[in-house]
């Protein structure tokens, strides 16, 4: 299975996708934390990196293409992934589907969770003080939250006419907004006759691989 998560900064994309990954034995793939551990090594991509993303601007595709290639590949040939703050542009979303061909695998499922601006301030401001990330702060957020509208958004007319989009609500609680994303994508599983593999549960043997998993193209 093949998801891509589109939702402006603080909309949970994080959250959800860990969800996500573990009930479908996917990989979480996230742009930001892997950008943010090569800023945090300080590797020549993180020092490249490390400026655009304290601005609040988009990192160049370039080196997010070098991080991203070498997981999705890996995660091709297990269980599938879910993107996580990728693409964000309709360039980058190209670039995705250069990458995913010759895997013989095609994005099938563009996931976008829906915020209001006010709320999505509201969050980042109070995780910048927990966390102390230093693209949380008034004047950044407003910013990210503007990069979002002019350079992602239009992702997602971009994916409807491409693949299968399922918008949720994201502003509900977190609970909430898994369930809705459980019952969209098993949804979406029968409309499209994808085979999503069943939840992961370990103290339970109905849980092994279903037999009658689709061939991985369709994955
Ligand atoms: P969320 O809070 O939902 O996780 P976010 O936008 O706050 O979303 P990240 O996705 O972690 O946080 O991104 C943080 C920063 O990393 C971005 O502002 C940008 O500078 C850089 N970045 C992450 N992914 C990309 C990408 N695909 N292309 C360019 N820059 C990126
Ligand atoms: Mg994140």
């Amino acid at each position: 299975m093949r998801l891509l998560l589109i939702g402006p900064p603080g909309s949970g994309k994080g959250t959800q996708a860990t969800f996500i990954a573990e009930r479908y034995g996917v990989d979480h793939i996230s742009s930001g934390d892997l950008l943010r551990r090569h800023v945090a090594s300080g590797s020549a991509i993180g020092r490249a990196a490390a400026a655009c993303i304290d601005r609040g601007d988009l990192v160049p595709d370039a080196l997010v293409m070098d991080i991203l290639r070498k997981p999705v590949e890996a995660a091709s040939r297990r269980g599938g992934y879910i993107l996580d703050g990728f693409p964000r542009t309709v360039a980058q979303a190209e670039a995705a589907y250069r990458v995913a061909e010759p895997l013989g695998a095609s994005v099938r499922i563009a996931l976008h969770l829906s915020v209001s601006r006010e709320e999505l301030t509201r969050r980042l401001l109070h995780r910048g003080t927990q966390t102390g990330r230093t693209d949380d702060t008034a004047e950044v957020i407003a910013h990210r939250l503007d990069v979002f509208a002019a350079s992602t958004a239009p992702l997602l007319d971009y994916y409807a006419a491409r693949e299968t989009v399922i918008s949720v609500d994201g502003e509900q609680p977190v609970e909430d907004v898994t369930r809705a994303i459980a019952d969209e994508l098993d949804r979406a599983r029968r409309r499209l006759g994808i085979a999503l593999p069943p939840q992961r549960d370990a103290d339970d043997p109905r849980s092994a691989p279903a037999s009658d998993a689709a061939p991985s193209a369709a994955r």
